[in-house]
């Protein structure tokens, strides 16, 4: 089986976003000003976009209102174990980062992974992301299934995660792919997307030597956290293939 780079279509729109911005110089992604090199989005446009601040859910990032002291679990993660240690999403939602992400998936402008992948770099300042940046761990795309992938061109979190690479210097590699594709979750309860996901997912054939050679551990990318349950799926997938511990961060937590 084929992992996405191995005939990665998102290189093609790449160096076809390039070769774009230097005829049309590229435009801030929210405001619309004109950006110097290698931006998607202004820095006043960037820096305004809600980032998640303490005090928030411990396991997948759900902020809370208020005050609270010490470590607290939420309604969506009590009683579930996930397959990951922790997820830590950049960003909480609000319109603005909502319509990047819609935009960077489903209307074709996978560009706006570049602003979104240099905000996603904050999460890594959570101290809980040190093993992984000392002990060079993949990035890990969660992997979108072939059928998509044919009419989408472009896995959305693989953008994110080859965005993001440069700047914490961790390597992105294709270690998971998608068996069988599963219909829309955003209807569904957190158990219900669970039932829906289980053997979604499987190691592909780098995923299972890079498992035998450097188990230590992962960080899975995505470009939104729901429930988790997708984050879940694949961790436990990866810890399945052998590696000892999965961490996960996404741009978002919706
Ligand atoms: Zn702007
Ligand atoms: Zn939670």
């Amino acid at each position: 089986m084929s992992g996405p780079s191995n005939h990665d279509p998102g290189r093609f729109h790449r160096l076809a976003s390039r070769l774009l911005d230097a005829v049309y110089p590229p435009r801030c992604g929210l405001c619309g000003d004109r950006l110097t090199h290698g931006r998607t989005l202004c820095l006043p446009c960037g820096d305004d976009l809600p980032r998640l601040c303490a005090p928030f859910c411990r396991s997948c990032g759900e902020g809370f209102d208020g005050r609270i002291d010490g470590d607290f679990t939420c309604p969506n993660c009590s009683g579930v174990r996930f397959s990951f240690e922790f997820a830590r999403p950049a960003l909480v939602r609000d319109d603005r980062t909502l319509d990047l992400i819609h935009r960077l998936k489903y209307q074709h402008e996978p560009h706006l992974a570049v602003g979104l992948g240099i905000i996603a770099r904050e999460a890594f300042d959570d101290p809980r992301f040190a093993p992984a940046l000392a002990g060079r761990w993949p990035l890990v795309p969660v992997p979108l299934h072939r059928a998509r992938m044919r009419e989408r061109h472009y896995n959305q979190a693989e953008e994110i995660a080859i965005a993001l690479s440069p700047l914490i210097g961790l390597p992105v590699m294709p270690l998971l792919c998608r068996t069988r594709g599963t219909d829309t979750q955003t209807a569904l309860g957190r158990r219900q997307r669970m039932e829906n996901l289980k053997g979604a997912f499987a190691p592909t054939r780098l995923g299972r030597k890079r498992a035998k050679e450097n188990p230590q551990g992962v960080v899975l990318v995505d470009d939104v956290l729901t429930t988790g349950s997708t984050m879940h799926e694949c961790a436990k997938t990866l810890r399945k293939a052998g590696f000892r511990r999965v961490f996960a961060v996404s741009v978002m937590r919706g």
